[in-house]
C-alpha cells in the first residue's frame, strides 16, 4: 500500500488504474482510524477494483474554538490498519497541499446545514462541502463511503452530489459501536474513564427512545423529554441539542407519522459526541 501526499501523485495513480479498467472506491477520512472507518473500507474494497482513503484533518470544517490543533493525528498507525484491511492507496495531503495561500473558493450547501449540528457549528459543513468537492474532483471515484455516524454530513454531501451533478455513488454505512453502546468516534480518545462510562448516556437514551416509538409511542415530545431528563441525570453531561426531524428534509417533527431519525449532540467534560438512531415506523 501507498502513502501520497501530492495531488500530483495521487491523479497519477488514478490514472493509471482508470487506464486499465479498474473501479474506483473512495473512503474520505480525518484519521486516527477506527473500526467505524475500516467499516468504510472494508465495504469500498468489497464493491470496488481499488480503493483510496484520505486521511485529512480538514482545517475549514473546525470553528475557531474548536479541536482542530489537538484532533489526534498518527498517520502511521493508521497506515498500518489500512493496509491489512486492504486499502490500495492512502493520499494524506498536508493543509498548504490542499489550501494554498492563495485559496479562495468555497462549496456551500443551504438549508439543511442550518440546523442540528450546523447550529452550533456555524461553518462546519461548509468546510465538509469544500474539502469533499476538492477530494472528489481529485480522486474521481465511482462511489464514496460515508457513516450513518454522521448522519446529517451524509444527507449534505448526498445533496451537494445531487445539486452539482457529480457522477458519484454516496454509499451510507452503518454505525459501528463499541461492545457497550457508544459509538465509535476518533475523538472518543479524549475521554477519561469516568467520561467514558458517562458517555453511554447517549446511545443508551437513544435506544430507549426508540423501543418508547416501537412500543407504539409518537408524541416527540415525550420523547424528547425522557432523554433530556436521562442526560440532565448524567452530571458530567451537557446537552447542545437532541431532535427528532425527518430523515430526508432534517426538520422538526411533532408527531411520528413516519421513519425519525432521533439526533444529538452531548458534551461530556470537555468532548463534543454526536449520535444517532434512525425509527422505521
Ligand atoms: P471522520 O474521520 O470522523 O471524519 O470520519 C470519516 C468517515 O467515517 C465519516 O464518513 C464518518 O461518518 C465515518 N465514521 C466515523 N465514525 C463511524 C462509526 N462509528 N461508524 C460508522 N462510520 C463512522
Amino acid at each position: 500500500m501507498r502513502v501520497v501526499e501530492t495531488i500530483n501523485d495521487i491523479r497519477a495513480i488514478v490514472k493509471s488504474q482508470r487506464a486499465a479498467g479498474k473501479s474506483i472506491g473512495f473512503v474520505p477520512t480525518m484519521g486516527c482510524l477506527h473500526e467505524g472507518h475500516i467499516s468504510l473500507a472494508r465495504e469500498s474494497i468489497r464493491e470496488n477494483d481499488f480503493t483510496i482513503m484520505s486521511i485529512f484533518v480538514n482545517p475549514t470544517q473546525f470553528g475557531v474554538n474548536e479541536d482542530f490543533d489537538k484532533y489526534p493525528r498518527r498517520l502511521e498507525e493508521d497506515s498500518r490498519m489500512a493496509e491489512e484491511v486492504g486499502v490500495d492507496v492512502i493520499f494524506a495531503p498536508s493543509v498548504k497541499e490542499m489550501y494554498p495561500g492563495s485559496y479562495k473558493t468555497f462549496v456551500n450547501v443551504e438549508g439543511i446545514t442550518e440546523v442540528l449540528c450546523g447550529k452550533s457549528r456555524p461553518g462546519h459543513f461548509r468546510g465538509v462541502t469544500t474539502v469533499v468537492s476538492k477530494l472528489f474532483n481529485i480522486v474521481q471515484p465511482d462511489k464514496a463511503y460515508f457513516g450513518q455516524k454522521d448522519a446529517q454530513q451524509v444527507l449534505v454531501i448526498k445533496k451537494m452530489v445531487k445539486d452539482l451533478d457529480m457522477n458519484i455513488d454516496i454509499i451510507t454505512c452503518p454505525i459501528v459501536r463499541e461492545h457497550d453502546g457508544l459509538a465509535m468516534s476518533s475523538r472518543n480518545v479524549y475521554l477519561s474513564g469516568e467520561e467514558r462510562k458517562a458517555a453511554l448516556v447517549l446511545s443508551k437514551s437513544l435506544f430507549e427512545a426508540e423501543k418508547m416509538i416501537l412500543n407504539g409511542e409518537r408524541d416527540c415530545k415525550k420523547i424528547l423529554n425522557y432523554i433530556n431528563e436521562k442526560i440532565a441525570a448524567e452530571n458530567r453531561a451537557q446537552v447542545d441539542y437532541i431532535s427528532m426531524v425527518d430523515v430526508e428534509s432534517l426538520e422538526e417533527i411533532s408527531e411520528i407519522q413516519r421513519n425519525v431519525l432521533i439526533a444529538l449532540a452531548v458534551k461530556i467534560g470537555g468532548t463534543r459526541l454526536i449520535d444517532n438512531v434512525i425509527v422505521e415506523v
